[in-house]
């Protein structure tokens, strides 16, 4: 029986469902008899949320599980979906129908190891084949131009197809809405689905251990067949974070559209992440035109923001235009003098905008915000003051902004260094792409670094969060291979903390000053501005586009229901906004606006390699671990004497120091065999699990007695 590995180090996972762990291993919880370690409560606590869910239209809702919702949904599998909208799309109609693009419909391939992904396929599996109602309703399927083909902006919108229950538009919300990341929305109508963007979100401090956090796209798994394309405004992580993992969970095959900045971003992340080798990547310029199956069209319009190649979305619909801005501000003297197409969304507007979908960011933030520009203006007064070296820390997707420093830097006769992991890549990317400008002579290597004169270089780096492996704040603590901080040298940190990173910033900041360097930041000088547009800017476009429908998007629920304000105020029914939730779906038709069944939505957890493994049962075990340490009691037991033939022994991680506190240890030692022994001379037969939890509970009482403590407990019993 209880082979088990007697060399347990601290790195050993004490939540693998193996033999001799068969309760919870908390001291006190989850006493299920189950061998499935605990996890009874969780799935309760999602048959209770899936229930409520599915109480609308009575539906077979998935639970709504705020975490790891790849893993124990595996049960509640494939049923009837919503009538209607999830009806399972005849691929072979489709064939039939339009001939679409040539990358489409590949088999699905590149099945990839991820555990989470393989287990959400095998549920995806039937309900697609299987019991697919004829489709009563022929659609409409004009022939349309393939791909990339431009066409003029102005296309008369389609009719619609009769008002069945099939014939709204749904836009789905799976992420972006009451948080600020992982943004992704879905617009479905008929067989045709289009994702806007499919982005991550950095980890709270609750989630312990996890990298990253994606949005659970178990809808879109389900309606894969249905899915024409990921369309993607612009190439921040919480725009595009997500696309490796989803592309993976999608079959690996999913065209993708973006500018060339984003797209080539993305790439690089496939790449990193040996995802979709195949994938349709497919460029779009401001005025592109995109047909998106039979029913759905996009056009792209040029944006500004704080990273080159951003675009907003209108796509067109039978029920109507809807208009995805993405993120933007109204910059009027953007750096590379490509301004926001702004008589394109009057254009819009003047044709009729059914929906509009817009950023909330800075919802809150009264007035416009400043140009890009006045950041260059701000660059060229610090300049001329810095006697030594200009050190400047910013992300490095900001092109603009990197451009800006080397403008500033060939105008006061400095060379560039760029370092940084992704500084470097991305500035790569951007000089291939013609957009950024570096003059020839000007770049130098960081290991020419000492060959100049301290006054004759610039330092461009990333850190501007204060993330731990940045270059940035390696300098601050002398990590940095190459560079350290020195008195004479000028830092400016030129970014805004995104919340939750404030500590962070502020500990780098502290230690650059601490080194002796000049650190200039956000409070003391106008070294960064937001990408965001402020209310005027929000208002100008609600006034050009004039939508019969309003959705504030990308912010926490004050920012969205603020701007939900805003739109009022611009004049906007309060009964045709809608200031949506994870997982909601609205129902439109050309003159209504309705919630439909809700969707599955909330994060999957990725750690390491793991998607969606990392679910509630792990981290409440992180977080005991983290509060209370962990003691494991090791004994080898002879089946046929019932003799103790080694330990017990007591290891002990994270609880007490064990040298100042060895007269403890000594009494566990010995109340853990006084334990074992009366166990094993109460029966006749060794019954190894009700041993293992007796000298649990009996641990865990005289270590809280002792203590007022309650590490994991882990006994660890080999039968010899
Ligand atoms: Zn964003
Ligand atoms: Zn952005």
């Amino acid at each position: 029986m209880c082979n088990a590995k007697a060399n347990m180090s601290e790195n050993d996972q004490t939540n693998r469902p193996g033999r001799g762990q068969s309760k919870g291993e908390g001291p006190k919880g989850d006493q299920t008899p189950k061998k499935k370690e605990g996890e009874a409560p969780a799935n309760k606590a999602l048959k209770a949320i899936a229930a409520l869910a599915g109480k609308a239209r009575g539906q077979k809702a998935e639970a709504k599980q705020p975490q790891a919702a790849a893993k124990p949904k595996g049960e509640s599998a494939p049923k009837a979906e919503e009538p209607g909208a999830k009806r399972p799309p005849s691929t072979r109609g489709e064939a039939l129908i339009a001939p679409k693009e040539g990358q489409k419909h590949r088999p699905a391939q590149n099945r990839n190891s991820v555990k989470a992904t393989v287990r959400q396929q095998a549920r995806e599996e039937n309900p697609t084949s299987s019991a697919q109602p004829p489709q009563t309703q022929r659609r409409r399927a004009p022939q349309r131009q393939p791909a990339k083909q431009k066409v003029p902006a102005q296309q008369p919108i389609m009719p619609a197809p009769s008002t069945s229950s099939r014939g709204k538009l749904k836009i789905i919300f799976l992420g972006g809405v009451e948080e600020i990341g992982k943004n992704i929305t879905v617009l479905e109508f008929a067989d045709d689905i289009v994702i806007v963007d499919c982005g991550s979100i950095f980890p709270k401090e609750d989630l312990l251990g996890i990298d990253l956090v994606i949005p659970d796209v178990s809808y879109l798994q389900r309606n894969r067949e249905k899915i024409r394309g990921i369309l993607v405004t612009h190439g921040h992580e919480d725009h595009i974070g997500a696309i490796p993992y989803v592309v993976k969970m999608l079959g690996g095959v999913v065209p993708i559209y973006a500018s060339s900045l984003t797209l080539a971003l993305i790439e690089m992340k496939l790449k990193e992440h040996r995802a979709a080798p195949n994938a349709a990547l497919h460029v779009v310029a401001p005025g592109s035109h995109v047909n998106l199956g039979s029913t759905l069209q996009a056009d792209f319009i040029r944006m500004t923001h704080s990273i080159t190649g951003a675009l907003a979305i209108a796509i067109r619909t039978p029920m109507g235009l809807v208009v995805a801005t993405g993120d933007f501000k109204v910059d009027l003297t953007p750096v590379d003098g490509e301004r926001m197409d702004l008589a394109k969304f009057a254009s819009l507007g003047q044709d009729g905008v059914l929906a509009l979908l817009m950023d909330s960011t800075n919802a809150e933030r009264p007035g416009f915000t400043m140009s890009e520009k006045s950041v260059g203006e701000t660059f060229d007064g610090l300049f001329p003051r810095a006697a030594g070296r200009i050190i400047i820390a910013m992300f490095a997707s900001n092109v603009h902004r990197v451009q800006q420093v080397v403008d500033s830097a060939v105008k006061y006769g400095r060379k560039v260094c760029l370092t940084g992991r992704s500084m470097v890549n991305v500035s790569g990317i951007a000089r291939q792409l013609g957009e950024l400008r570096i003059p020839q002579g000007v770049l130098i290597d960081i290991d020419d670094l000492d060959d100049f004169a301290d006054d004759e270089v610039v330092v461009i780096t990333t850190g501007s969060q204060g993330e731990q492996m940045s270059g940035l704040t390696r300098m601050a603590f002398s990590e940095h291979r190459k560079l350290d901080i020195r008195q004479s040298d000028m830092v400016v940190l030129s970014a805004h903390p995104i919340p939750g990173n404030e500590l962070s910033v502020s500990r780098v900041v502290d230690q650059l000053l601490r080194k002796g360097a000049n650190v200039i930041y956000e409070s003391l000088a106008e070294v960064h501005v937001s990408g965001h547009a402020c209310q005027e800017e929000l208002k100008l476009m609600h006034a050009l586009l004039k939508p019969k429908f309003f959705i504030p998007v990308h912010g926490e629920y004050r920012m969205l229901s603020i701007h939900k304000s805003l739109a009022m105020a611009m004049g906007t029914p309060e009964e045709n906004i809608y200031v949506p939730k994870l997982g909601d779906c609205l129902e439109l038709s050309r003159d209504s606006m309705q919630l439909g069944a809700p969707v599955p939505a909330g994060a999957v957890l990725v750690d390491g390699l793991g998607v969606g493994d990392v679910g509630n049962v792990v981290l409440r075990d992180r977080k005991h671990l983290s509060q209370d340490g962990l003691i494991i009691v090791v004994v080898g037991i002879e089946s046929t004497t019932k003799n103790i033939v080694s330990g017990p022994e007591i290891i002990t991680r994270g609880f007490v120091y064990v040298r100042e506190n060895e007269a403890l240890v000594d009494e566990a030692q010995a109340r853990a065999q006084s334990c074992i022994e009366s166990c094993l001379a109460e029966s006749e037969r060794i019954d190894w699990s009700g041993l293992k939890s007796r000298l649990r509970d009996d641990m865990h009482d005289f270590l809280y007695q002792k203590t007022k403590r309650s590490p994991m407990i882990l006994p660890v019993v080999l039968e010899t």
